[in-house]
């Protein structure tokens, strides 16, 4: 084993992953490593691995053999983790030193042969200490695994079944975040809304973390709208905390592929439910995540797709073009909608979501909204409203980190540009 000093995380996908990292940077740094923003310059490679789009595991692939001549020399040392198959980890193997799963990376410093200044044995994956990727915003994860088998996903495979986190442990991560200065929390997990532990079930949860003293934003992904229950609208209509955004993956607009994906509910179940969160809660903005050519989508039923997100007035959408996943139900599927009708079926969407979202956007010109700074470049302010939606404004550098007022003055499809209040 090289003697490893630096390190460097490539995180693939969701906030999970991105949560997941936290933990791994927590481990890897009780072992005396120092994390680097630049591959070049690691010793010790960590990837943690999509569990949805087969692109993304590609992109490990073609990344892998650029570090195979440093690996040969002895200069690199490599980890893959996150969700991963069998099926990759036999084609990976070759590629990577270790291929550990998510929920055993405490064995990491056994592997890196170091010690850690943690006590690692008694603790489960979930509650080993996290290193913050930011100071103000964090991710804390409520649950983690999935029962709910989508057709092209591999969460329920390599993360197993839905295990809650207990509430104690949650409560006790958040308060600690608040009484470090935190300004946003963001709770996460595949299906928030199955969470349950001892009486907590995920409204009950939300409100009790809504209930903590201090100046915070409260944040939740993902839900999954099968399980988005009337309590849960009614614990984000009544939250002081809690942000008016909702994360609803619709995945696809058409009954006949709703179905084929394994997701238990309909294109009209969905927009009741829209309209029922959207009456309780004023002003709330929804995002979602679509997936464009599906094995057998046809024209029509993408354009229902199309119908769909022209009727909700998304104010985000995060378009997937298929790939098959190896090891899911839909890669046994012919995967046959060619990458350049994918594309096209993008592109129409793309061209209606940046019409729905700019006008989305306009609603909110002379308006002020409360914005949590999170970024400074020559002058310049960044940050997002409580909505979710990106603000720029002319602000110091001081303010990251800050809750601040902005009149909003313009608009574009992706952000709005406003004057400090
Ligand atoms: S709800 Fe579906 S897409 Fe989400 S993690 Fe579970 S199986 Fe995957």
């Amino acid at each position: 084993m090289i003697e490893l000093k630096k390190y460097h995380l490539w995180v693939l996908g969701c906030q999970m992953n991105k949560s997941d990292g936290e933990r791994i940077a927590g481990v890897l740094q009780s072992c005396g490593l120092k994390p680097t923003l630049k591959e070049a310059e690691a010793d010790l490679l960590v990837v943690v691995a999509c569990s949805v789009r087969q692109a993304a595991i590609d992109r490990i692939y073609g990344k892998a053999r650029q570090w195979e001549k440093r690996r040969g020399s002895g200069k690199l040392s490599t980890i893959l983790t996150g969700c991963v198959l069998d099926l990759d980890k036999n084609k990976m193997r070759e590629f990577f030193d270790l291929i550990i799963p998510i929920k055993d990376i405490k064995r990491l410093p056994d592997f890196l042969e170091k010690k850690a200044n943690l006590d690692l044995a008694a603790a489960s994956y979930l509650k080993l200490p996290p290193r913050y990727g930011s100071k103000f915003q964090a991710y804390v994860p409520i649950l983690t695994g999935c029962n709910n088998y989508c057709s092209y996903c591999v969460v329920p495979y390599v993360r197993g079944r839905e295990i809650s986190r207990p509430a104690k442990e949650v409560m006790a991560e958040c308060q600690w975040l608040l009484q470090n200065g935190y300004k946003e929390i963001t709770l996460i997990g595949q299906n928030v809304n199955s969470y349950q532990s001892g009486r907590y079930d995920f409204p009950e949860l939300l409100e009790e973390i809504d209930s903590l003293k201090g100046n915070f934003w409260l944040r939740f992904a993902t839900s999954h709208p099968k399980d988005l229950s009337d309590e849960l609208i009614e614990a984000m209509a009544r939250g002081k905390h809690l942000t008016p955004h909702l994360h609803l993956p619709i995945q696809s607009g058409d009954k006949k592929i709703l179905q084929a994906m394994n997701r238990h509910y309909t294109p009209g179940q969905y927009l009741k439910l829209v309209a029922k969160v959207k009456q309780r809660i004023p002003g709330l903005m929804i995002s979602t995540d679509v997936i464009v050519g599906y094995p057998g989508e046809t024209k029509s039923q993408f354009n229902n797709t199309a119908k769909i997100m022209r009727q909700v007035l998304f104010d985000m959408v995060y378009i997937n073009k298929y790939s098959p996943r190896g090891g899911t139900a839909a890669a046994k599927l012919a995967d046959n909608v060619s990458w350049r009708e994918k594309k096209r079926r993008e592109k129409v969407l793309n061209g209606i979501l940046k019409r729905t979202a700019l006008e989305r956007n306009k609603k909110l010109i002379n308006k002020t909204v409360r914005v949590l700074v999170d970024g400074w470049k020559q002058g310049d302010c960044f940050g997002k409203s409580d909505t979710f939606k990106t603000v720029v404004f002319s602000g110091d550098q001081k303010m990251i980190g800050k809750f601040v007022a902005v009149k909003i003055i313009s608009a574009g499809s992706w952000g709005l540009k406003g004057e400090l209040v």
